[in-house]
């Protein structure tokens, strides 16, 4: 098999993998220049806002296990191929000269055993970085059950480690993936955050040294492929950002790549359910909510009419409405319609004088939503009422309504400004997008390649 044979094997085989915050293409050349369906390159974007191509690929795809739901498991008739470290390293200087990429996504099944797999891996990023002087962005998975002094020595290289927990529970991964307990994807999980503290602390210190994994590790949970509600997945992603100091917790909804008797018969991914899963996520990171607070386990599944926000706010309504005046900074971002951005500016504009609603919208408050649930001076909204189904009605019909040709979505680029009103309201239906974070500069979108996927990227305004 030649190196182009096995780049379009575990290229295809690398893209169920959506916690690179991936985006997908599938542009094809037409005696032109540059060919965005090229095999296995996909973007994330990074902390400074640069959009970064990196070649995402998986290592091998022989794996010695026999995960169910995977398309890899051992038991499947899939075309096999595993690349050599060099090969790897090949292909990344290669891609990085011509400008295709500029850092590498790298995974793997299990090849052999999961410490030889990570020598593999160790091998590859050491090479790169010491005798190629590559210093690109690079994103690799630790190999839940390798030899913790080769994930050590690996997080030196790298920018960002991730360990797939995939299956959100114990029982869960017993049906779909005996080989790998719970133990054993935490282990690596806490290992690499102890030794993230720990290096920090070391290099605050004696102010040198190498940074371990300096973009922290994430995660990623599959939605759908076994029996787990909303609340147990959202409570396992709460533990793993209070534990672990995760950076992000991906949710793919489970496409059905193999039939299997264990598995459920899907006849489309929930992809609903995933996005609702990234806005609760969202809400817990940014918002100051608890999963309890958004589930409970009398009402465990999100609610597919409404966001996981106006949800709790129509739950809660004797809470409001709030006096935008006076209000908290904290029970501001709990009003529909109010994100991290207009909450701040806010804050910052009724140190000057008293808001009114003309002053609101302005800042960028969606009125439509968060007319309900305040008050301005002591006045309501021309539109307001206490009365849960009108509320109701009126949150869900404000998201239905069509858009204008300007609020047509488009693929996003760090030069289009989007603001926050737009986030919310124009480009929510067709890309789902997320509330910007605390500091107003992130988002997260959809992007929607040819085969209906749905794929999670992040952008920074
Ligand atoms: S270990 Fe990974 S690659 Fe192997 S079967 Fe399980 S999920 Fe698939």
């Amino acid at each position: 098999m030649n190196l182009h044979e096995k780049l379009g094997i575990l290229a295809d085989a690398a893209k169920y993998d959506v916690s690179c915050s991936s985006s997908g293409g599938t542009r094809k050349n037409k005696n032109g220049v540059g060919d965005s369906h090229a095999c296995g390159i996909c973007h994330t974007w990074a902390d400074d806002g640069r959009c970064v191509s990196l070649l995402k690929i998986l290592l091998s795809n022989e794996c010695i296990y026999d995960c169910v739901y995977c398309i890899n498991r051992s038991s499947n008739d899939v075309p096999r191929a595993s690349f050599t470290a060099e090969e790897v390293i090949e292909l990344t200087m290669n891609f990085y000269r011509r400008n295709y990429i500029e850092g590498l996504f790298l995974s793997s099944a299990v090849l052999k055993n999961p410490s030889h797999t990570m020598e593999l891996m160790l091998e590859i990023v050491k090479k790169l970085r010491t005798e190629h002087g590559f210093f690109g962005y690079i994103h690799i998975k630790a190999i839940p059950g390798a030899d913790e002094r080769l994930i050590n020595e690996a997080g030196m290289y790298v920018d960002r480690m991730s360990v797939n927990i995939e299956l959100p529970s114990d029982k869960g991964l017993e049906v779909l993936a005996p080989q790998k307990p719970k133990r054993a994807l935490l282990k690596p999980m806490h290992q690499i955050n102890s030794k993230i503290i720990e290096n920090k602390e070391n290099r605050r210190l004696f102010k040198k040294g190498d940074s371990f994994v300096p973009a922290g590790q994430s995660t990623q949970l599959i939605v759908g492929a076994t029996p787990d509600k909303d609340l147990s997945i959202l409570k396992l992603s709460e533990a793993l950002y209070d534990n672990f100091n995760l950076k992000r917790v991906y949710y793919s909804a489970f496409i059905p790549t193999v039939t299997d008797p264990r598995l459920p018969a899907l006849i489309k991914p929930p992809l609903l359910r995933e996005h609702r899963l990234y806005q609760a996520d969202w809400l817990l990171r940014f918002y100051g909510f608890d999963a309890d607070e958004l589930l409970s386990k009398a009402n465990p599944s999100f609610n597919p009419e409404l966001d996981p926000k106006a949800d709790w706010a129509l739950r809660n309504l004797h809470l409001f409405p709030v006096e935008v005046n006076t209000a908290e900074y904290e029970m501001l971002l709990r009003v529909p319609g109010i994100g991290v951005k207009s909450a701040q500016r806010i804050i910052t504009a009724r140190r000057v004088g008293r808001l009114n609603f003309d002053n609101l919208k302005k800042i960028g408050v969606i009125l439509k939503r968060a007319g309900h649930f305040l008050t301005c001076v002591g006045k309501t909204y021309d539109s307001y009422s206490s009365n849960e189904a009108i509320v109701k009605e009126s949150l869900i019909s404000a998201k239905l309504q069509p858009k204008s040709k300007k609020s047509v979505p488009g693929q996003l680029s760090l030069f289009s400004f989007v603001n926050e009103t737009e986030t919310h309201e124009n480009l929510s239906e067709l890309f789902l997008i997320d509330s910007p974070s605390n500091n107003g500069q992130w988002l997260s979108y959809y992007n929607q390649p040819q085969d209906g996927r749905l794929l999670l990227s992040d952008i920074h305004l």
